[in-house]
This record gives C-alpha cells, sequence and structure tokens, in this order.
C-alpha cells in the first residue's frame, strides 16, 4: 500500500521530479529519517535508514511502491555516518551482490568512511567518549547507569561494516538522474558530514545539517580534533547559505522552504543559548550536567548524551570568551563565572 505524502512534500516532488522521499522509522527521538531515491542512471539512494527489522521492511515496502528493489540500487551516496542514516547500507550490499554478483557503489566523506568498515569497533570508541563525558559532566550515578543499561548492544544492532566504501572529499560531485549533486563538506554534525548540492534543480540533501524545526546536534562527534563541535558547525553553516534559495531536503522532517532563514534562525538559536548558559553562572560552581538541565529542561535518557553534550560546548566557547571558568574535582568539572 502506499502511503499518502504529505502535502508540501507532494508540492515539492512535482518541482523536483525524479526525487521520492523515503520515511523509514528509527527508535530515536528525532522519528523518522528521511532517504531519498534518484531515478535514472544510475539508480542513487540517499542515505539508508537504521538496521532494524522495522527499518528494512519500510525500506523494501517503499522502494516496492516505486517498482523497484533493493539489489537495483546500483549508486548510495551518504550524509554522514550515524547508524539512522547508514545501518542498513549492508543489507544494498548483499541483496546486489546475491542478485546482480557486484556490489553497488557506497560513497562517504573520508572523515566518516571508518563507521562504516569498522561499525562495531567504531561503536565502542563512541560509546567510551560517551562515557568519559557523562563522567566528566556530573550526571547522577543513577540516571548514567540507566543510560549505560544494553546501550552498546543496542547501537551496534543498529548497523554493520561494509568490506570496501568509497571515499569522497570536499567538492566532489555524482551524475544523478537529476543532473550533477555536488559535495559541499559540512563538518560538526559528524566530522565527515556532506550536503549533496543540485544546482540544476536548486535542491540540497542537507543531511543533518539543516533541519527544519529541530536543531541538528553539533556536539556528539568524539572526533574532537576540528576543536569545539559547535564553533565548527557554525562556520559550517557559512558554507551553505550562498544556496539560502535553494530547497533543502532534510535527513529528517520536512523540506526546508526558505533556508536563509532557517540557518538565521539557527545562528539565532546558538547564540540564545550561549547568553542562557552566560546566566547561569555565578561564583557557585555548576556542573555541566546542572547546566544542560537548565537550558534543555526536563529531557529523557536518549536525549542525555545530545544535552550533555551542546552543555559542554557552550561551557568551552564561554571559557573561550573569558565568560566562563572550569576546574576539574574528582574528574567532574565545575564552572563558575568568570
Ligand atoms: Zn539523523
Amino acid at each position: 500500500m502506499m502511503r499518502i505524502p504529505q502535502l508540501v512534500f507532494l508540492l515539492m516532488m512535482n518541482r523536483i521530479d525524479g526525487v521520492s522521499r523515503i520515511e523509514i522509522p528509527t527508535p530515536f527521538p528525532v522519528g523518522n529519517v528521511n532517504c531519498y531515491l534518484i531515478e535514472g542512471s544510475p539508480l542513487t539512494l540517499i542515505d539508508t535508514g537504521p538496521k532494524t527489522s522495522k527499518g528494512l521492511e519500510a525500506m523494501q515496502r517503499e522502494l516496492h511502491a516505486l517498482s523497484y528493489d533493493l539489489s537495483e540500487i546500483e549508486q548510495i551516496l551518504l550524509t554522514h555516518n550515524h547508524m539512522d542514516h547508514i545501518g542498513l547500507v549492508a543489507q544494498f550490499v548483499r541483496e546486489r551482490v546475491r542478485i546482480d554478483g557486484s556490489p553497488p557503489e557506497v560513497w562517504i566523506h573520508q572523515r566518516d568512511a571508518e563507521a562504516l568498515l569498522n561499525y562495531e569497533r567504531y561503536m565502542e570508541l563512541y560509546l567510551a567518549s560517551v562515557v568519559k563525558l557523562i563522567g566528566a559532566s556530573g550526571v547522577p550515578k543513577n540516571e548514567a547507569l540507566k543510560f549505560a543499561r544494553g546501550r552498546t548492544e543496542f547501537f551496534k544492532s543498529m548497523g554493520g561494516s561494509v568490506p570496501a566504501v568509497r571515499c569522497f572529499e570536499d567538492k566532489a560531485s555524482f551524475k544523478t538522474g537529476i543532473g550533477k549533486l555536488s559535495v559541499v563538506w559540512v563538518p560538526g554534525h559528524s566530522p565527515g558530514s556532506t550536503c549533496f548540492v543540485c544546482d540544476k534543480q536548486r535542491v540540497i540533501f542537507s543531511g543533518d545539517h539543516v533541519l527544519g524545526d529541530i536543531s541538528s546536534n553539533p556536539s556528539i562527534s568524539f572526533d574532537r580534533s576540528e576543536g569545539i563541535g559547535m564553533v565548527t558547525y557554525l562556520a559550517s553553516l557559512n558554507r551553505i547559505s550562498p544556496r539560502g534559495s535553494y530547497v533543502a531536503l532534510p535527513g529528517h522532517r520536512e523540506p526546508i522552504l526558505d533556508l536563509a532563514s532557517r540557518i538565521e534562525v539557527l545562528r539565532a538559536d546558538y547564540d540564545d543559548k550561549l547568553r542562557r548558559a552566560a546566566g547561569l553562572l555565578t561564583s557557585s560552581p555548576l556542573t555541566v550536567y546542572e547546566i544542560s538541565r537548565m537550558i534543555y529542561g526536563d529531557y529523557d535518557m536518549n536525549s542525555l548524551i545530545l544535552a550533555v553534550a551542546e552543555s559542554y560546548d557552550l561551557v568551552r566557547i564561554l571559557e573561550s570568551r573569558n565568560q566562563a571558568k572550569s576546574t576539574s574535582h574528582n574528574g567532574v568539572i565545575h564552572v563558575v563565572k568568570h
């Protein structure tokens, strides 16, 4: 049975002939992930959804509704390495090898490739960094235990490794049925986050770099070699703002019809969070966890790491501006007004 797309998407699709959105459920608070099928040669899929039985069923059902099969996808372009976007890649590779004898071309930015080549190891490193951050942030023991319970198995079940991926860098381009897609590297949400831009159709597949009604967390990457994630992310917004009049097709939720305004709103939101964080600080020390509760409120366990990681970035930015001072006591960061 074919799902009736929402009106706004129907309107959009009239303008972008040859592109279909495939919505895949995820077990995360963000809800469905958007994958995009680009018809023509080579048959191209942008992102795959997570490896869950519901995700695979939805992908097969939606592809069948469009008269395609998993094994027919020739080119997979990945916006970034998070499990809700790459989890099913191995299934596509297996199916095409089984039917066709050769795998589809799987492309990802070179900075994000490790998660696909060695998924389990990558998850172990990621979770180790999360545990470290949770400890340093002063998350209460009972909440930390609640967060950790079953988390490793849960995350590991959501994806898998593939034997070979092809890596692209900034400014690479791909042939697709709607014209050339150009790579715009936008590190922040992950080190290799990428927008695929089609200048001919004035469309940007924006992954999780810019989302319509939720903020894209810029702080959860454990690769901190780029510096403060939020600072890197805000700089990356500049990389797509020249295409502010394009339509953005994001990794979650609805298309963004006014990208320029959305970028302005995102910038203002982060300025506001910084102001609020600065306003909380006094001479009595706060932990990063306490700051996260004051800024993000009564979030649940699934959002713990997002809230704490973002709060830690806020603290580091305030420190770099001499508005905050942090010290470590028994491994826990304590923050006061500078
Ligand atoms: Zn996502």
